[in-house]
């Protein structure tokens, strides 16, 4: 997949599964399963019209802008505004901000011009929202669209760009982790070629965990609170994935938690063949259904493509064209 179609796919497949999730934010999957989502929507748990977008969304577009802004990633410029974002609406579709999650909340409380931005996200094993997964896609984007991404040097980048943007919110190493993985099923989607889905997916998770199981010994970030978190392998299920999509849907939950997260957008991708079937299954699994649409619809724009993301849902998404316009940007200055 080109670069510039890639960025497309990846952030509009963010902000539209993020809008489909929106109006049944918080509702249960018995609820879902007797009455499934199949279309935008309007109000619902928020009050908003269609299309309206969320925190996921306008946290993700922040970095997408600083990014662009500055050339590359400058994590006090990124949290500067997210601040803007929080006391001003800035990046929000109607000019205020109608959700927040309470770590992000309280990360970005703590920053003030000359605050280190990498120590405001808290690191407690109770502090592992999807918070940093849900914005990680233009980072994820600015590492992976490179065909030497697996190259040490590079990969070691990745991880690093991974990890410090996970800290401005979510600083646990759980956290940094999964951010990481993300980045690396990005790529390999991307750069899939003849590959199918679970055999891209899977190879990114495998060469990343493979990764952390070695960088005890290599790398001094590497501290008693990562070999912990590796010991613990939070992302165990994911390492054999013929066997986890196998999982029934009971098995796979969908709250807040950013383990829970990410391996209900895997398991959606892995059991559908379509943007619209991946991101509405994973929106019909309840609960924190604007994050997991999110994820599942980044991770389903990359699999499948700008052009499989029905028309409908893209034209009512609000601010569509300035998003747009952040796509080409950034698509510039990452050719
Ligand atoms: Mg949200």
């Amino acid at each position: 997949m080109e670069s510039k179609e890639a960025i497309k796919a990846g952030i509009f497949g963010v902000v539209v599964g993020d809008a489909l999730g929106v109006p049944v934010e918080f509702t249960s999957r018995a609820e879902r399963k007797a009455d499934p989502v199949m279309d935008m929507r309007e109000y619902g748990t928020h009050s908003q019209p269609k299309g309206t977008w969320s925190d996921d969304s306008s946290m993700m577009l922040a970095t997408l802008d600083s990014i662009i802004e500055n050339g590359g990633i400058r994590y006090d410029n990124i949290m500067e505004k997210f601040r803007n974002w929080r006391l001003n609406g800035d990046y929000t579709p109607h000019g205020r901000v109608f959700d927040i999650g309470i770590t992000c909340s309280r990360a970005i409380a703590r920053y003030r011009p000359g605050t280190d931005p990498l120590s405001c996200g808290e690191c407690g094993e109770r502090d592992n929202g999807n918070g940093s997964l849900m914005r990680i896609m233009p980072v994820s984007l600015y590492s992976c669209l490179d065909d030497e991404f697996w190259h040490d040097a590079m990969f070691e980048e990745a991880v690093e760009d991974a990890h410090n943007a996970s800290k401005l919110t979510h600083g646990h190493p759980r956290s940094q982790i999964g951010c990481m993985i993300h980045t690396a099923i990005c790529h390999e989607l991307i750069y899939r070629e003849g590959k199918s889905v679970l055999e891209a997916v899977q190879n990114a998770v495998s060469r990343t965990l493979d990764f952390y199981d070695k960088a005890s010994e290599i790398y001094p970030w590497f501290n008693g609170a990562f070999s912990t978190e590796i010991k613990m392998d939070s992302y165990g299920r994911l390492s054999d994935l013929s066997v986890f999509m196998g999982l029934l849907d009971f098995e796979i939950k969908s709250s807040g938690y950013i383990v829970h997260t990410l391996e209900a957008a895997v398991w959606c991708l892995l059991n559908s063949d379509s943007f619209s079937d991946c991101v509405l299954k994973a929106v019909n699994l309840g609960d924190d259904t604007d994050t997991v649409g999110a994820v599942a619809g980044g991770l389903a724009g990359l699999a499948y493509g700008y052009e499989n993301i029905p028309k409908d849902w893209l034209d009512v998404i609000v601010s569509k064209d300035w998003i747009e316009k952040l796509c080409d940007d950034f698509a510039y200055i990452m050719s």
